[in-house]
């Protein structure tokens, strides 16, 4: 946390120089004539992933905080329903789809009556549900200023799926909102709950590896055919840039929460390969080098478009490595340390926990106004951060933040 309060104020400064770049994503161009998925809140079928519980979970605790799930995809099924499910301080109290086919399935599975389903359209009347307290966005990222905002006018706090949102502009718009209302703002950074990156970020601030030379992440794989049509992750109004704010935002969480610092510069190339329907809209890679104050230098690559997929921090010092692979995922994490020829194998815990823990957190920030290690303010930073990363590669120049 102190770490987080303390750097801040750089943050902003960073968002402010970098919003004057509006046109951060001019070199991406669109695709023509096509039918993307439309860039507002709609129904869509079952995902192709996430299962449901064969039996609905238990009543919540006492004083538990209820969340509404907005957004049954393959992470909202798979991944957010059973961590509210898995929360000592929370539970799943309604959902949210434009699917009401998937939404009777899931509400039933999770033990909600009816009356707690709610549809895009009638959203609004959640303002009168005391069952209620928070919503949990898990919409595509083009989805979640609006929906966020909906949120807060609704009276409910927001813990929002990372990336935060399309811009710092967005972000900021979303800051205010939750400023306005009075109510919680927290983004779903959930390696800040993984054992693994815990322990990472511990090793680094004893100087495990001594003075950090260099930082190298690499989150990337290979997207099945697809196109604007079939997959909002390809559209840009709805994924911004692609791979980087999808998954290379966790390269770069990683960077600077290992190094303990914010670059003062950035260098990006992006690549967008022509006459590919997965591309038409959005970047396939991109690589970008971060200078830091220290000396230390990070280089990360994000790729919709490579193989063999791989789910790398790795950082060096001048008394050893630490080596994180896969680092970031669901589960199956690696860790090692490698001092004076040695390499020690490091398992702190089970990375599993890292779902629930972060909904217990927000739960603890909403009932005893703990400070949220993951604000809004966080999401701002690392979008200013991509839209500098973005204005490099556009203008093909090192970028002094
Ligand atoms: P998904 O495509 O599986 O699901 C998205 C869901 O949003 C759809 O099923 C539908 O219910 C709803 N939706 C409403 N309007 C839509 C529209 N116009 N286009 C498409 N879907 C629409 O996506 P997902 O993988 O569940 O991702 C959702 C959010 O969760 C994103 O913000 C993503 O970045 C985030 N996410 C986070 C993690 C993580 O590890 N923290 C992992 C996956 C996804």
């Amino acid at each position: 946390m102190t770490e987080f309060t303390h750097s801040r104020r750089r943050f902003m400064v960073l968002s402010s120089a970098t919003l004057a770049a509006a046109p951060w994503l001019a070199s991406c161009a669109s695709a023509e004539g096509s039918a993307a998925i439309p860039a507002k809140a709609i129904g869509m079928p079952w995902p192709n992933w996430g299962e449901l519980p064969d039996t609905p979970p238990s009543a919540p605790n006492a004083g538990s905080v209820g969340f509404a799930v907005m957004g049954l995809g393959g992470y909202g099924i798979g991944k957010v329903l059973p961590a509210l499910a898995n929360g000592e301080r929370c539970h799943v109290a309604a959902v949210v789809s434009g699917n009401p086919e998937k939404a009777k399935t899931v509400a039933a599975a999770y033990g909600l009556p009816e009356d707690a389903i709610y549809s895009y359209e009638d959203f609004d009347r959640i303002a009168d549900d005391d069952r209620v307290d928070a919503v949990y966005n898990v919409l595509p990222t083009g989805l979640h200023l609006q929906w966020t905002e909906k949120s807060f006018a609704a009276g409910k706090h927001v813990l929002c799926e990372k990336p935060m949102a399309l811009s710092a502009a967005e972000c900021e718009q979303m800051i205010a909102a939750s400023e306005a209302s009075g109510k919680k703002l927290m983004i779903a950074y959930r390696c800040h709950f993984e054992p693994f990156n815990l322990r990472a970020m511990e090793l680094m601030r004893e100087g495990a590896v001594g003075k950090i030379k260099t930082i190298e992440t690499a989150q990337t794989y290979r997207m099945g055919p697809t196109s604007v049509a079939e997959n909002w992750r390809v559209v840009r109004a709805l994924a911004g840039g692609g791979p980087l704010e999808d998954y290379g935002i966790y390269g770069l969480q990683s960077a600077l929460y290992l190094s303990g610092e914010m670059p003062v510069s950035v260098k990006a190339v992006t690549e967008q390969p022509a006459n590919d329907p997965r591309f038409a809209e959005i970047f396939s890679t991109v690589t970008t080098e971060m200078r830091f104050p220290s000396g230390a230098v990070a280089n990360m690559v994000t790729s919709y478009d490579t193989t063999p997929g791989r789910n790398l921090a790795r950082v060096e010092g001048e008394g050893g490595v630490l080596i994180m692979e896969p680092a970031t995922g669901y589960g199956g994490h690696k860790m090692s340390l490698v001092r004076d020829g040695v390499r020690e194998d490091l398992v702190p815990g089970d990375p599993d926990v890292q779902f629930a823990r972060m909904c217990d957190h927000m739960a603890d920030a909403i009932r005893e106004d703990a400070a949220i290690l993951t604000p809004g303010e966080m999401g701002l930073r690392d979008m200013a951060l991509i839209e500098a990363i973005y204005r490099s590669a556009a203008e093909g120049r090192e970028i002094t933040l």
